[in-house]
């Protein structure tokens, strides 16, 4: 064996137990009392927990949007993902109007090749529904591309039709891969923009007011409606509120094959901070927007209950400087989006730290159930015999402050300034090769590779479970 991790506490999304764990050819090879580990390294893991990698399943590195791009490449992003405790990203892969589906693909891979620090996959971002699409669709399941998204919102930009979003469902289920959406009504969060503006409220809190709470519970219930129309599963991303959440129990209901995700900044910012003196505020413009304290806890116990799948970054990251700053004075041109890939673990750690959730939640929704859906279990997001030795040597009485300064992300804020966290990231090893030492980033940029997905139908077991868990029939709290 190469590498010994003694006495740390092995965490899983069902259990929490003191063993030893060896590696062996980047595979986990033993847990139990490791007797002779002979040449191998040995990673003290007293006191701390030993986590799977963690898996942030939406990110958009190296992105053009909004006549820019985003501040991480794949280098600095996957560096800033490692240090923050994640082994695996699914970066969406966006298409560009008048090109195909095959060339968004192309197009990423080489954005990765030779820079990423961490596993990584792609999902497809669908903007354009060219004569054939259907065709090339079909064909990405085989690259390992098992996920395909749409947008609901930005009128005029990426935003597609009903009829768009039912034909690449329709699509999905035939060739076995998952579609996500990004549920907002486009054409009512325009006009709410328009109307505002009209009426010269410029400044970023309006952000908040042109996108309120139905205008995404409405286009969850629609896409849920239209994936019920054809039989093909759905992902939701980005959930953010109380209605959306009604929303989703009422499918369940249906036994409509629903799943969703919040993200972290839903968790800890609310749409107070838009309202932020000066121009401060337009950090906090990602879409949709932060909601309320009640929202807040509302996704807490959604997420301890198991209706919410997982916690993803939706990394998206523009510098305040020179990028936020293009929406001074009319907030619908402050590019949408915030940083977070290395702040995800943390942060939603502090749901452990504060007794929101307990430990085997916090992993089963930052890795396991990402893993498990989007095709990637069980070589990632667990610990067992056979899987990739990603692993978190993870200090939960760490107690320190984000800043700016101690990450390692390519833009230029945190939502988090001067935020006290406890827990931390100590050691992070991904395939058995340690990427991160006390916190500092000890890898080599292009020692990620990218990993081939499956699609839901190939793991229907795993599927099963995972909506017979987040029924509500199994829930503690009346819907
Ligand atoms: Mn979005
Ligand atoms: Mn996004």
């Amino acid at each position: 064996m190469d590498l010994v991790f003694r006495g740390g506490m092995i965490v899983t999304a069902a259990d929490t137990y003191t063993a030893d764990l060896a590696v062996e050819a980047g595979r986990i090879v033993q847990i139990g009392q490791v007797a002779s580990p002979g040449a191998a390294k040995i990673i003290d893991a007293t006191g701390c927990y030993l986590f799977p990698g963690g898996i942030d399943v939406h990110t958009h590195l190296d992105t053009p949007d909004f006549n820019s791009r985003t501040a991480d490449d794949y280098t600095t992003g996957t560096i800033a993902a490692a240090c923050g405790g994640t082994t695996t990203i699914i970066d969406f892969s966006r298409q560009e109007r008048g090109r195909s589906l095959g060339e968004a693909i192309d197009v990423w891979s080489e954005k990765a090749r030779g820079k990423a620090a961490i596993d990584y996959g792609f999902h497809v971002i669908v903007i354009d529904m060219y004569e054939g699409i259907e065709d090339d669709l079909r064909r990405l399941p085989a690259l390992g591309v098992t996920s395909f998204k749409l947008f609901m919102a930005y009128r005029g930009l990426s935003m597609v039709d009903d009829r768009a979003l039912l034909a690449v469902l329709d699509a999905a289920r035939d060739c076995d891969a998952l579609v996500m959406v990004h549920a907002e009504n486009g054409d009512a969060a325009d006009y709410l923009q328009k109307r505002l503006l009209s009426e010269g409220k410029t400044e970023p809190k309006y952000h908040a007011d042109s996108r309120p709470a139905r205008v995404e519970a409405e286009a969850t219930a629609r896409a849920i409606a239209l994936a019920e129309l054809v039989g093909a599963p759905l992902y939701v991303v980005h959930l953010t509120c109380r209605e959306a959440l009604d929303e989703l129990r009422r499918a369940r209901l249906r036994n409509v094959d629903v799943l969703a995700e919040t993200c972290t900044h839903y968790l800890h910012v609310t749409s107070d901070d838009l309202a932020r003196p000066g121009f401060e505020g337009a950090k906090y413009v990602f879409t949709p927007p932060a909601r309320s304290r009640e929202d807040q806890e509302a996704l807490w116990a959604a997420l301890k209950d198991g209706e919410l799948a997982a916690v993803s970054s939706d990394h998206a990251p523009w510098n305040y400087h020179g990028q936020k700053e293009l929406g001074r004075g009319n907030f619908t041109l402050i590019p949408n989006g915030a940083p977070g890939i290395e702040e995800r673990m943390t942060m939603a750690y502090q749901g452990v730290a504060t007794g929101r959730i307990d430990v085997n939640r916090f992993v089963d929704i930052t890795a396991t159930r990402p893993a498990k859906i989007f095709g990637l279990y069980p070589e990632k997001g667990c610990l067992a015999v056979g899987s990739d030795a990603d692993i978190v040597v993870w200090d939960p009485r760490a107690n320190g402050v984000i800043t700016q300064d101690g990450l390692h992300h390519a833009v230029d804020y945190t939502l988090y300034e001067g935020m006290s966290v406890t827990g931390k990231a100590r050691h992070v090893f991904l395939r058995g090769r340690q990427i991160v030492e006390d916190g500092i980033y000890t890898g080599e940029p292009g020692y990620g590779r990218f990993i081939k997905r499956r699609g839901p139908q190939a793991q229907r077991g795993l599927m099963a479970e995972i909506h017979q868990r987040s029924a509500p029939h199994h829930l503690t709290r009346s819907p």
